[in-house]
């Protein structure tokens, strides 16, 4: 209204459920050692880049026609990584992709949630699940997680018989926790569960050995959808690309909610690179895998509590006062974190030079004023 000054969220007709809502994501500050959101510390190598620019530059001289829609090239190579990753072989129509796989979560509850149905997962877990949800108008309903952040594999399927919702979630590796399910809590969710059950492997390629993927339960699980990203793994959060293995059924479901050419021919292409070089990144993963078991070890040297983790990620506490913590270690030039149960941060497993800049400086914190 031309009278009363600039218009504001107060006069637009936003849903309820958003009034008052803070855009979701960490702060994304200006500092030297940065591991705070789970990225990859090492990002693709020169020669991957170069490729990356010349599959760019041959896209835009197409860019003229809408992406392929179905991009079944960039499905195909993503089951030749999975059946590489994890020995599960599929074929690409029980591939799907988006914009990371918080699209493709998304997606999941376009499909399936929606009002008067219901979603569940177990906390603490990842933050964008109940946005999903508010997004979708379905209703959402969070089971506990143990104290060691486990999921009790009778707890959840008795929440999940009681809820009867059409959407479950299962985080593994957990975020903010590091806790991967045994296929025993997947499996008793399954058994239950009158819906799709998501688990979401954002992490998975920095699981422990010995410890499974759901993927290997795909194939007696129709309503099973097994999430993964490209972005912590393979280097390329800035890329977006995310995707999911489930039955051809579930798939098609997607395909029904996705928005026409939602993947662009840029994403495709630069994803297709990386994909031809997964082996030498995933020889990167190792890295930072025991880097992560070092990291975890020597909180734990320190007398904190450390959360078991399968992700390129740490939590640990438990710190009278995480928040001045915190910002202890901001103030000694070190973003992570403050997230997950009150008393505990979380910090991304880094190059070895950025660990070692956290090390000092958490150190530095716990000695308190000198
Ligand atoms: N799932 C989990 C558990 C995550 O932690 C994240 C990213 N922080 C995502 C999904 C989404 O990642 P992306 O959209 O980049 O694939």
């Amino acid at each position: 209204d031309v009278t009363d000054g600039p218009l504001g969220l107060a006069d637009l007709p936003l849903r309820p459920e958003l009034r008052g809502v803070e855009p979701y994501g960490a702060p994304q500050l200006d500092v030297p050692v940065l591991l705070n959101v789970n990225e990859n510390p090492v990002p693709p190598s020169a020669a991957v880049a170069r490729e990356m620019g010349e599959a760019v530059a041959a896209a835009a001289r197409g860019l003229n026609r809408y992406p392929d829609r179905e991009f079944l090239d960039l499905r195909a190579d993503l089951a030749d990584f999975l059946a590489l990753e994890s020995g599960v072989r599929l074929p690409p129509e029980q591939v799907w992709a988006a914009n990371g796989s918080n699209e493709v979560m998304l997606q999941v509850l376009q499909a399936f949630g929606g009002h008067g149905r219901t979603a569940v997962s177990f906390a603490p877990t990842y933050s964008m699940y109940p946005e999903y949800a508010r997004d979708t108008g379905t209703r959402w309903v969070t089971g506990r997680r143990e104290d060691d952040f486990t999921v009790d594999p009778s707890a959840a399927a008795a929440l999940v018989e009681a809820e009867q919702p059409s959407v479950v979630l299962l985080a593994s590796p957990n975020n903010p926790t590091g806790t991967a399910l045994p296929a025993a809590v997947v499996e008793a969710v399954l058994a239950v569960a009158p819906g799709v059950v998501v688990v979401d492997e954002a992490y998975a390629e920095f699981r422990r050995a010995g410890v499974p993927s759901a993927l290997e339960l795909l194939a007696d699980h129709p309503r099973l959808a097994v999430s993964r990203t490209m972005s912590k793994a393979f280097s390329l959060a800035g890329a977006r690309v995310g995707y999911l293995a489930s039955s051809p059924a579930v798939v098609d479901a997607l395909r029904v909610v996705r928005l026409p050419y939602h993947l662009s021919a840029v994403t495709q292409a630069v994803a297709r690179v990386a994909l031809r070089h997964s082996a030498e990144l995933l020889r990167g993963v190792a890295d930072l895998r025991a880097e992560r078991d070092d990291l975890v070890a020597w909180l734990r040297d320190l007398g904190l509590e450390v959360a078991d983790s399968d992700a390129n990620f740490v939590l640990f506490g438990r710190l009278a006062d995480r928040h001045a913590a915190w910002q202890g270690l901001l103030d000694r030039g070190v973003l992570i974190r403050e997230t997950g149960p009150d008393g505990w941060l979380r910090v991304s497993v880094g190059t070895p030079e950025e660990t070692a800049r956290f090390r000092g400086a958490l150190a530095d914190v716990l000695a308190g004023p000198a």
